[in-house]
């Protein structure tokens, strides 16, 4: 049986379908574990020793923190992949995040290899999870449903929720407990997430139950094989490194990384097209689709600033003391989820109410101006970076603004480009799709790990030149996608299937000229 069929009248989760309720809580514990964690990355590899890190420079540290958060994005290809042809979402999801709960707690154990195996499982772990659980909330939906954009909207408040609870709960017990109670605790919440998923998986009511274009019995067995002996191999290199046999320069894999996940992003793309059997309008809309991973991965090369080169300006750079109270350094990143779950029902209200007005911005519109407005953050960041380059701590909102805007930005692009994915993409490739779009993650990441080895709080002089460089860059592509979206918005609107609808246009009331 189709599921859309069996859920389109469940409106049981704040008027969206029931399954939600089960994705958005799974995803809020998992977030709640990644950015809990994630946010003492950069922080622990740069302490000191006798701090209890592992006295890292600042631009290893944040060349591997790229590489990190790239890589766990980078897997959300293979992880949509399997997904589509081996297991489908419903148990990608739940392996994954049994393997998250794993990185977790080996990170939590006090220990050099223990960090990196952690990590490892981690990437390993969110790439079957990530692009899977993303997937299915946009499977509760029929093509016709309108409430897809809002279910997204919702789910992504779900993200920004646990994201906060996971940068207190973490930031807390790291500045009073050490840095492995912090790890720790992000297995907990993994483990919440699990928990809860599996005693609320009914309520998915099949979706994601099988994979959508299983490979054969014998296919599938030979993929297992290859996944098994790619593991061991991954193990083996592993223990070679920790034994210091192989030597890895993470600022030379992190550059190269960047190139090879840009390159394997087109190739994939492109194989797409050439390979998938695509009928006329499935290539036209997965060429919008293109438009919008274009600008989300300028826009998070810029944005994931925030783990990285934000954290150290706000811990190096920033005048954290508020009369006898010091905040805690990664309370600055939660300001972003704070802002997204106080601005969301705004920007849900403002595209109902440009809708009632016949104004419905096109998927690509809406990524240009999140990318613009994303870009004009680091204009503050550039007169933030002047004034510590005085010698003096800056004051606190410097940062506080660059992360309302940042998350203004954010609200325009990245809700709407995971409902864009799931819109555009044919069904029977959802996961995968949502994979490659994940690599849009993944590049932005590396990126931005990247232009943060720049930025090095000793040395704040050299940071306006840096900020105000991403500034010029971030506006031109989003000018770029700006004018590119006029011609691909009327394939954003074509129906899936042209031998169905030969040459539909879904929504023939929406006014013509306009963004
Ligand atoms: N905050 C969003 C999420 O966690 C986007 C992440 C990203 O780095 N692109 O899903």
């Amino acid at each position: 049986m189709d599921p859309k069929n069996i859920v389109d009248k469940d409106s049981s989760f704040f008027g969206q379908p029931g399954g939600l309720q089960t994705l958005f809580f799974t995803e809020m514990w998992e977030r709640m574990s990644y950015y809990g964690m994630r946010a003492l990355l950069v922080l622990f590899m740069t302490a000191s020793l006798q701090e209890g890190g592992l006295a890292l420079t600042v631009v290893s540290a944040t060349a591997i923190y790229g590489l990190y958060t790239g890589s766990v994005y980078f897997m959300g290809l293979p992880g949509g992949w399997i997904s589509d042809r081996l297991l489908g979402g419903q148990k990608a999801t739940w392996y994954g995040g049994i393997v998250i709960m794993l990185g977790h707690i080996v990170l939590a154990i006090p220990s050099e290899a223990g960090f990196f195996i952690g990590m490892i499982l981690v990437v390993l772990g969110t790439g079957l999870l990530k692009p899977n659980i993303t997937a299915m909330v946009g499977q509760l939906y029929g093509s016709t449903d309108d409430r897809r954009d809002g279910g997204y909207t919702l789910y992504y408040m779900g993200i920004n929720i646990g994201s906060i609870i996971g940068y207190f709960v973490t930031g807390y017990l790291m500045e009073n407990a050490g840095y492995h109670w912090g790890f720790g605790a992000a297995a907990v919440g993994m483990a919440f997430g699990l928990i809860q998923y599996r005693l609320t998986l009914p309520k998915l009511k099949g979706v994601g139950a099988e994979p959508p274009k299983p490979l054969s019995p014998a296919g599938m067995k030979r993929s297992w094989a290859v996944i098994w002996a790619l593991l061991a191999g991954l193990a083996v290199f592993t223990l070679l490194a920790l034994n210091d046999v192989i030597y890895i320069d993470p600022t030379i894999i992190a550059s190269n990384v960047a190139i090879v996940f840009t390159v394997i992003f087109f190739v994939y793309y492109l194989s797409i097209f050439l390979f998938s059997k695509l009928t006329k309008n499935e290539m036209k809309r997965l060429g919008a689709l293109f438009l919008v991973c274009i600008a989300s991965t300028c826009f998070w090369a810029g944005f994931e600033q925030a783990g990285s080169s934000f954290n150290l300006f706000a811990r190096d750079l920033t005048d954290r003391m508020i009369g006898g109270f010091e905040i805690p350094t990664t309370w600055f990143q939660s300001l972003n989820s704070i802002f997204l779950v106080a601005l969301s029902p705004f920007f849900a209200a403002l595209w109902i109410n440009l809708s009632k007005r016949m104004i419905n911005p096109s998927y690509g519109f809406k990524s240009a101006l999140g990318l613009i407005i994303m870009a004009s953050g680091f204009i503050v960041m550039f007169f933030a970076s002047q004034a510590a380059a005085s010698g003096l701590k800056v004051a606190p909102y410097w940062l506080v603004a660059v992360y309302f805007i940042h998350t203004v930005g954010e609200l325009c692009l990245s809700p709407v480009a995971l409902s864009a994915v799931s819109k555009l993409s044919p069904k029977r490739m959802a996961g995968q799709m949502m994979g490659v779009f994940v690599l849009t993650y993944s590049i932005g990441n590396v990126v931005a790990g990247l232009l943060a080895g720049g930025l090095n709080p000793n040395d704040p002089g050299a940071m306006p030149d840096l900020y105000w460089t991403i500034f010029i860059f971030g506006v031109s592509v989003g000018a770029i996608v700006f004018v590119l979206a006029f011609f691909t918005r009327k394939w954003e609107k074509l129906a899936e299937d042209d031998d169905e609808h030969p040459g539909a246009v879904i929504d023939a009331n929406e006014p013509v000229g306009r963004p």
